[in-house]
């Protein structure tokens, strides 16, 4: 039996050692904290995943809350006069199949629990390179698939690929109960505020039940990067009212009766987003093969780390099926990153391009989306696959015929 060592219980390192237990693979995962730990700690995320992310765990039977995770039915997006509190321009449009978010204190120790169920081994371990020489010594193939936690760190970065080398925005994160609901149908709803950042909530499930998760995305030393002075759960619900009343009055309009969904469920920091090379060797010579936000980190602006990591698992796991019984060499695991990073190239192109001030191009597709539903509709079903945005976002000529173009369909 091949066995395969995951370091990290988050979305890529559980979902990927959840199929392969179900394969009859032989899987330990090394990780830094108990199920205890993650359900009683800080959020970590806001996780919306959209369709096809949320495909790759019912293929699993990994779609436990399906049911009882509020849906989020479409995405809305609003541009704001700053100076006068007014939206520029605002449009909405349905998903064709719905999102969900379920917190990870809810979601990582039920998959944790369940992986133990079926026959996996949890080995609770703060991992650094000692940890992985041994780890390495007695296992197949030894995956780190360790977020943002510092030891993803010994992957080289990738200058070529890697845009930033600062923080792009000042994250917070705020989960409430009481924001009062959108008709005719739940969204993301989009705010962007220029020169501020942007904010935007969704519903989700957390460990009470239902809840509103609201999302900060401020512009480092601007209004929104404000969290510094913060220190506790009840003002970090202040400040997060604070921007609101200023910057976007309609939403404050909404969470006019809320509270915090619990005294952990409230989050700030930042982080710079970065691509690392795919393959660490130690100083034994062995190899350890990174996936997921250990390579790839985007900011969470257009909400894609989870769905990213999901879909980076179902990459994997179909590569290390068909690899069968041969070698996991160094060739094997190039090729299944370059097969990730395929798709996840288009998807950081997308994201980057929406943390630098958009260009006229994109300020004109976001206005026609305003008067024409087709293009409405194609940018909020292009949140679950990214890569539809090129080449008509990334550039000014096909703008134009993208826009063109769905006209023509709008009228037909
Ligand atoms: C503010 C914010 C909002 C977000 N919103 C969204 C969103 O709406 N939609 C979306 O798709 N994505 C979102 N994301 C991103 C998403 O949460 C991540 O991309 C996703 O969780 C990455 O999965 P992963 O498996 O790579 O890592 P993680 O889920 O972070 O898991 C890493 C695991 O490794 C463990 N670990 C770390 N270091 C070590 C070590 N040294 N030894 C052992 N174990 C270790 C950790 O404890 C954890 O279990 C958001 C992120 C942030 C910060």
């Amino acid at each position: 039996m091949r066995r395969i060592a995951i370091v990290g219980a988050g979305q890529s390192g559980l979902q990927l050692s959840l199929g392969l237990i179900n394969m009859g693979y032989d899987v330990t995962i090394f990780t830094n904290r108990t199920a205890e730990q993650i359900a009683q700690g800080r959020v970590m995320s806001s996780q919306c995943m959209f369709h096809t992310a949320l495909q790759t765990e019912r293929d699993l039977a990994l779609n436990f809350w399906e049911e009882a995770c509020p849906s989020v039915e479409g995405i809305g997006f609003t541009i704001v006069n700053n100076d006068e509190k007014t939206k520029v321009f605002e449009w909405s449009a349905r998903l064709k199949r719905y999102a969900q978010s379920v917190d990870q204190r809810v979601k990582m120790p039920y998959w944790m629990k369940t992986f133990e169920e079926q026959g996996g081994k949890i080995v609770i371990q703060d991992v650094g390179i000692q940890e992985l020489e041994e780890i390495t010594s007695n296992h197949d193939l030894v995956l780190l698939a360790a977020g943002k936690g510092e030891v993803v760190k010994q992957f080289a970065r990738d200058d070529e690929k890697s845009v930033f080398d600062q923080p792009q925005r000042a994250l917070a994160l705020t989960y409430v109960q009481g924001m009062k609901p959108l008709s005719p149908y739940s969204k993301v709803t989009f705010n962007v505020i220029p020169g501020v950042g942007e904010y935007f909530s969704f519903p989700a499930l957390s460990v009470n039940g239902p809840c509103d998760i609201m999302v900060f995305e401020g512009i480092p030393g601007g209004e929104m990067d404000c969290w510094q002075q913060v220190k506790t759960a009840e003002e970090h619900l202040e400040m997060s009212l604070n921007i609101l009343k200023k910057h976007v009055p309609w939403e404050y309009e909404r969470c006019s009766d809320i509270q915090l969904n619990d005294q952990n469920g409230y989050l700030a920091g930042r982080f710079t987003p970065t691509i690392r090379q795919p393959i660490l060797t130690l100083p034994s010579g062995r190899k350890v093969f990174g996936m997921a936000d250990a390579l790839v980190v985007n900011d969470p602006i257009t909400g894609q780390g989870s769905n990213n990591a999901a879909k980076c698992s179902k990459i994997y796991f179909d590569a290390i099926l068909a690899q069968a019984d041969q070698d996991f060499s160094s060739q094997w695991m190039q090729k299944t990153f370059d097969q990730y990073w395929e798709y996840a190239e288009k998807v950081v192109a997308w994201t980057n391009s929406l943390l630098a001030p958009p260009t006229p191009h994109m300020i004109e597709i976001l206005m026609e989306a305003s008067r024409n539903q087709t293009i409405a509709s194609e940018i909020a079903n292009n949140f679950d696959h990214p890569v539809d945005f090129s080449p008509w976002w990334f550039d000014a000529e096909s703008a134009k015929q993208f826009i063109k173009q769905s006209h023509v369909k709008q009228v037909a």
